[in-house]
Parts: structure tokens; C-alpha cells; sequence
């Protein structure tokens, strides 16, 4: 019975195969059905012979509540753009200066619109689905991602015991139509886009949904650890041979002009493509060169997407209205006559500063250029100048706050206007509590920005340290509010005690710290008083710290009412130095050097060897210099890094020396 079972399994599997990846069915929808039905009645009867990549559980049933964080083995980079032949001649350049006159070739790949994801597969089981998330970790939706036809549960050929594969998920437009044709039938309303709703489907409860959602799965690009792949180019293939989808659209290139024509070719063509793609992706194939050009903090230097031109309309801009931001700072808004735009419908776009209304001499009447690329937010691209209105006036900024009529400054090397109204504003204290709150911060459950203004509105909070001093019977009363609700609430707040000290710096709202900035701080301070007592110059010293923050965040530690705010979170529990985990893993060891890792490591992946390095103090280096340290040479190192090391003098260790020193 066992090997009957598993004989139907494998059939389904290639039938799978055939129709979702291949494109190429061998048998019919009617028959397909039937073998499935028969593999779940013998399943039923059988359980014992239950098995995690069977077929049947394509239709899913699981329904997850809350879905766990994963941390990425290694981090989701986002890509930098570029929109003309000029940016992407200079992104060779730059290469070129770091690989020498090494050869380069690049392979070409259709940028897929849709929801990135990170497959994890294991003796060519898949184990584990996750979202980008942040890029450093995302959401685990593997018994939804199981229900993707396209993606193989099981992988076949010889594949590495053990590697993660990245693509995107995407909902191609014909499913996407029917979706939308059904909802329609049904009173609902239809759905803006394929790509919102392919990553909104990703993070649905009822796995069952998902599976009737017809998405796909897309793969580029294929990460771990000796798994004997050499070219972006040979990775394509290995994936497609090992059950992946992979598009057959792509193309090995020798010169920019031959990746120029690519992309012109797919700007136009990419209409006939079944799904969305909103650019090319230009990658150095050779992944020896790709480890030697390494990453910046936000994207691979080996790696460019190329942005198809975005699509743009014309529309009347009705009105100019300003927007207070909890910092202060004044953004122009347009409010524009509503327009159909790349699949969605525009009302709104930013006019960014006075300046930008100043650039294109935008005023009220007049018919404008919207635009939108990959961003979600639409741009003003101009004014229709033929179409302006005898009667139109150039725009005069306004002068005061519209919220508290504080009047507006606006610094020196300071592209916005501010309003300086800083405990007085209601938009700004509404908006760094929301900002307080919100998921990278302190990610409080069962509050919204909405219950936000509404406290505030009724006088129950004017900071965000009152939030930990709300009652339910406070609550309750609220709009849309109930006993269950306002429960929840309070139990949010009190749950947010526990948020690392990171984060908690982060939600305070300093001007410019950001996540990034945050963490940094934290590592480098270990808690608040230090960080509280430290000088401007002290603060510039710390790695990545700059005159302006360094400014911003004494300015703001030295205001009274922040210090008291403090000092009341301090005495509500809230997490104000490292814990005492991460507290164990630093050291100041190396602190001062300056290190640059090369190659493929023996006891540790380069990441975490780089984590080792900043855990005790030291530096990643990108490339190396006269301030670099050392050069840590794993097995393969760039031979162009070797020769740079060996010129400037910088002493090359092993991956044992380094460990040694610590
Ligand atoms: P961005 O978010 O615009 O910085 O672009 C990075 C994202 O593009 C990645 O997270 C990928 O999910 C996505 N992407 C789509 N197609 C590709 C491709 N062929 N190669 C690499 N990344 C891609
Ligand atoms: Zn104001």
C-alpha cells in the first residue's frame, strides 16, 4: 500500500510539474483531479503513511493565527536602480575599479513584480517559507506557500543537501482578472492590483484561500554554501533542472550594449508577458566576482535594476494642501482630479518642498504629469503648461502651520519647512505617538493610528508614556471600541515592555535615528544613560554616526520634557539598556580595527564572521584601504583583493588567526 501510495504521489508530482512549471500538461484537468481525489481517499485511510510534500496538501486547510519571525540565514538586499545606458556605463565602472580588468559578464532577468519570498528546502524537502520582511527577517508562511503549484515541495535531480532559493510571488494578470471578475459577481469590491494582492495573499490566515488564489512562484537566485555553482547564469539552470519555475526569459550578456538591448526589447514586449514586471535585473554573473564586490549596506554592488519607464497620465491638480509630519516637517500634497494609473487610481501625490513646486512651477488649476515607477507613492513629473488657465496664480507657500498656525522656519541646508511647535502641535504629538506604536517601533497590538488621534482627541493622552497609564475604563467609551477591544489594547501597551532597548530607541522618534542608527547606538551605549550623557564629539565617534545626528540626539536629551518622558517610561518597565544576552556576545576586543573578509570560510558564513567582528568591536570593511587592519582570506578569495592587500601592505590572516585574536 505504502509503495502504492507513493507511486500516485510521484505521478501527481510530475503532473504538477508538467502543467504549473513546464507550462506543458500531459494529461487532462478532468483525470488530474481524479488521481488526486484517489491519493487523498488512500491518505485518509492510511495516515500512517503521512507525508509533508505530498501533493494533497496543495489545497491547503491549515490556518495559521499568528505567523512566526524568522530571521534570514542571510539578508533580503533591495537593488539599486538605474533608468538610462549612462547609470548603468557608471555601474560597470565602479566595478571595473574594484575587480581590475577582469573580464565581466552579466546575466540579464526580467525584474517580477510581486511579493519576494526566501525558500528554504533541505534534502530536497521544502522546509520553510519566509517573507523579505525587513530584509533581516521576515514572516514564516510556509503552510501557505505550500498551496503555490509552481513551487516544489519536493525537488528532484541532484540538488545540495541543504540551501535557501529566492524568487518572487507573483499573480499573473489572467488569474488576477478572474479573481476580480468573481468578486465582482459576488458584490465585492475588486482588487487594485496583482501585486498588493499576491503579497496580501501571502499573510492570509486560511491556508485554503490561498491555494484558490492563483499565484506563482518565480525563482532568480539560489544561496549557500558550497553547493558548487559558479555563475548566476549556471544557478538558473540548476534551479530549472531541480523543479524550480524559472522564466526562460533571460539572457547572458557580454557588453552594456547587449544588456542595453535587452531591456529595450522587454520595455516594449513585457505587455506580453503573462505577469507583471516593473524592470530587468543586470547581475555580474561570475559569483567569484559577485563575492569580491560584496554588498553596501542596502544592495549588492554586483547587482542593477534597470526601471522600465514608469507609466505616466495627465490630471488636473485641484488643490495644494500641507501635511505636518510628527517631526514638523511640511510636505506639499497634491489632490488631483482622480486618475487611472498603472492598475490603480490616483487622488494624491507628494509635491515633496516649496522647491519642488518652485522647479516646475506647479500652482492649483493647472494640468499636471503623474507618474508612478516601483515606488507606491505617484510623482509629479511637470506641468501641461498648454492647458493652464488664464485665470491661474503661482502657488505662495504657506507661512504658517496649518495645524497650530506656529509660523514656519525653514534652516539652512534644509530642503523642508518645519514647524517648531514641537509639544504644542497636535499633528506632531499625534504622529510621534503613531509613530510609536507602529510595527518597526514598539509594535503595539490592538492600537491603530486612528485610536491614536481619538486619545488625543479626548484629552487621555498627549505623549506616548501616557499610553502606559490608560485604564480600560477609559477606553471603552471610545468609537468603535469594547470590552474585548479595549482589553486588548491595554495588554498591548503592557506587552511593549518587553521590546529590546533598540527598538525602544528607535519608537522615541529622534530625529534622523532610524532603525539602523537605533542599533547602532544601542550596541555602541548599551543603555540610555550613557547614551543620554554623551557629547557631540563622543557620539560622531562611533561608526556611521554623523554631525546631524549627533546633533539631533543630544538636542533631544537635553529637553526637560523628553527627560521627564523617560524617566517615566524607565519607571513603567520599559527596556532601556541591552539585555543580558546580547550584553555576552560583545567585547571590545578589536575595537579601533578596520577588517575586510574575502572567500569562503571553513567554521562560518561570511555573515556571521562579520557579526563576530562588530560583536567585538570592530569594523567590516567594504574594500580594502590604507585604514584596513587586516584582510580575513577564506578558501577562493578575490585574487584582485590579495594583490590590493599585498601593495598597501594590509597583513592577510586566516580565518583560525582571526578567531585567535579573539
Ligand atoms: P527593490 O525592492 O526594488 O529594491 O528590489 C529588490 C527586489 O526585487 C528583491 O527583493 C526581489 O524580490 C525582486 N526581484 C524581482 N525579480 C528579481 C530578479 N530577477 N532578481 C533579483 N531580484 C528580483
Ligand atoms: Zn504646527
Amino acid at each position: 500500500m505504502k509503495e502504492q501510495i507513493e507511486t500516485l504521489r510521484n505521478e501527481l508530482r510530475q503532473h504538477n510539474y508538467n502543467y504549473y512549471v513546464m507550462d506543458k500538461p500531459t494529461i487532462s484537468d478532468y483525470d488530474f483531479d481524479m488521481k488526486l481525489k484517489e491519493l487523498q481517499k488512500l491518505e485518509e485511510q492510511f495516515p500512517e503513511y503521512h507525508d509533508p510534500t505530498s501533493p494533497t496538501l496543495r489545497v491547503g486547510g491549515t490556518v495559521t493565527k499568528n505567523f512566526n519571525t524568522v530571521v534570514h540565514n542571510q539578508r533580503m538586499y533591495s537593488l539599486d536602480n538605474s533608468y538610462s545606458k549612462d547609470d548603468l556605463e557608471d555601474w560597470e565602472k565602479r566595478i571595473q575599479r574594484i575587480l581590475g580588468d577582469a573580464k565581466v559578464e552579466f546575466t540579464c532577468e526580467l525584474k517580477y513584480d510581486g511579493a519576494s519570498i526566501n525558500l528554504t528546502y533541505e534534502e530536497g524537502r521544502l522546509i520553510r517559507a519566509v517573507t523579505r520582511g525587513d530584509g533581516t527577517q521576515g514572516d514564516e508562511v510556509t503552510t501557505n506557500i505550500k498551496t503555490i503549484n509552481s513551487v516544489p515541495l519536493q525537488l528532484k535531480g541532484d540538488y545540495p543537501p541543504k540551501f535557501d532559493i529566492r524568487g518572487e510571488i507573483v499573480l499573473p494578470f489572467e488569474g488576477f482578472a478572474k479573481m476580480n471578475a468573481q468578486r465582482i459577481e459576488n458584490g465585492e469590491e475588486p482588487y487594485m492590483n496583482p501585486r498588493n494582492t499576491a503579497s496580501g495573499s501571502l499573510k492570509l490566515q486560511d491556508s485554503a484561500l490561498v491555494a484558490q488564489r492563483p499565484l506563482d512562484c518565480l525563482l532568480y537566485g539560489i544561496v549557500g554554501r558550497d553547493i558548487g555553482i559558479e555563475s548566476q547564469w549556471q544557478m538558473l539552470q540548476k534551479a530549472r533542472d531541480w523543479g524550480f519555475k524559472v522564466p526562460s526569459v533571460a539572457k547572458l550578456c557580454k557588453t552594456t550594449d547587449e544588456v542595453m538591448a535587452f531591456v529595450e526589447h522587454w520595455d516594449v514586449h513585457r505587455h506580453d508577458l503573462p505577469y507583471e514586471t516593473d524592470g530587468v535585473v543586470i547581475k555580474v554573473n561570475n559569483l567569484q566576482q559577485q563575492e569580491e564586490l560584496g554588498h553596501t549596506s542596502k544592495s549588492p554592488r554586483w547587482a542593477m535594476a534597470y526601471k522600465f519607464k514608469a507609466e505616466q497620465v495627465s490630471t488636473v491638480l485641484n488643490e495644494i494642501t500641507y501635511q505636518v509630519g510628527r517631526t514638523g516637517a511640511i510636505t506639499p500634497v497634491a489632490n488631483l482630479e482622480p486618475v487611472l494609473l498603472a492598475g490603480t487610481t490616483v487622488k494624491r501625490a507628494s509635491l515633496h518642498n516649496a522647491d519642488q513646486i518652485a522647479k516646475f512651477d506647479i500652482r492649483e488649476g493647472d494640468t499636471v504629469y503623474v507618474e508612478k515607477g516601483g515606488e507606491i507613492i505617484p510623482k509629479i513629473m511637470g506641468v501641461d503648461f498648454s492647458k493652464r488657465p488664464a485665470s491661474s496664480e503661482p502657488t505662495r507657500y504657506i507661512e504658517q502651520c496649518p495645524e497650530c498656525h506656529t509660523s514656519l522656519i525653514r534652516s539652512e541646508g534644509d530642503a523642508k519647512h518645519y514647524c517648531t511647535n514641537y509639544y504644542g502641535c497636535p499633528t506632531q504629538i499625534t504622529g510621534r505617538i503613531q509613530h510609536y506604536i507602529s510595527r518597526k517601533a514598539m509594535d503595539i497590538e490592538g492600537m491603530g493610528s486612528e485610536t491614536v488621534t481619538l486619545l488625543f482627541k479626548e484629552g487621555l493622552i498627549t505623549n506616548y508614556a501616557d499610553l502606559y497609564r490608560l485604564t480600560k475604563e477609559q477606553v471603552m467609551p471610545l468609537e468603535r471600541m469594547a470590552e474585548k477591544s479595549a482589553e486588548n489594547l491595554i495588554e498591548g501597551v503592557a506587552e511593549s515592555t518587553k521590546i529590546p532597548f533598540e527598538r525602544v530607541l528607535f519608537a522615541l522618534g529622534i530625529r534622523f535615528v532610524g532603525e539602523t542608527v537605533a542599533k547602532k547606538l544601542a550596541k555602541a551605549y548599551k543603555n540610555i544613560d550613557a547614551l543620554m550623557n554623551a557629547s557631540e564629539e563622543e557620539l560622531i565617534s562611533v561608526d556611521e554616526i554623523g554631525e546631524r545626528i549627533a546633533q539631533s540626539v543630544v538636542e533631544f536629551f537635553r529637553n526637560d520634557t523628553n527627560r521627564i518622558i523617560i524617566e517615566r517610561l524607565k519607571a513603567y518597565g520599559l527596556q532601556f539598556s541591552l539585555s543580558e544576552e546580547q550584553l555576552e556576545n560583545q567585547t571590545d576586543i578589536i575595537k579601533g580595527m578596520t577588517i575586510v573578509v574575502s572567500g569562503v570560510f571553513e567554521t562560518m558564513s561570511r555573515d556571521e564572521l562579520k557579526k563576530l567582528i562588530e560583536n567585538n568591536g570592530g569594523k567590516v570593511g567594504s574594500s580594502i584601504s590604507s585604514k584596513t587592519t587586516y584582510l580575513v582570506a577564506g578558501d577562493k578569495m578575490g585574487p584582485s583583493k590579495r594583490t590590493k592587500a599585498e601593495k598597501l601592505g594590509v597583513p592577510i590572516i586566516s580565518e583560525q588567526d582571526f578567531l585567535s585574536m579573539l
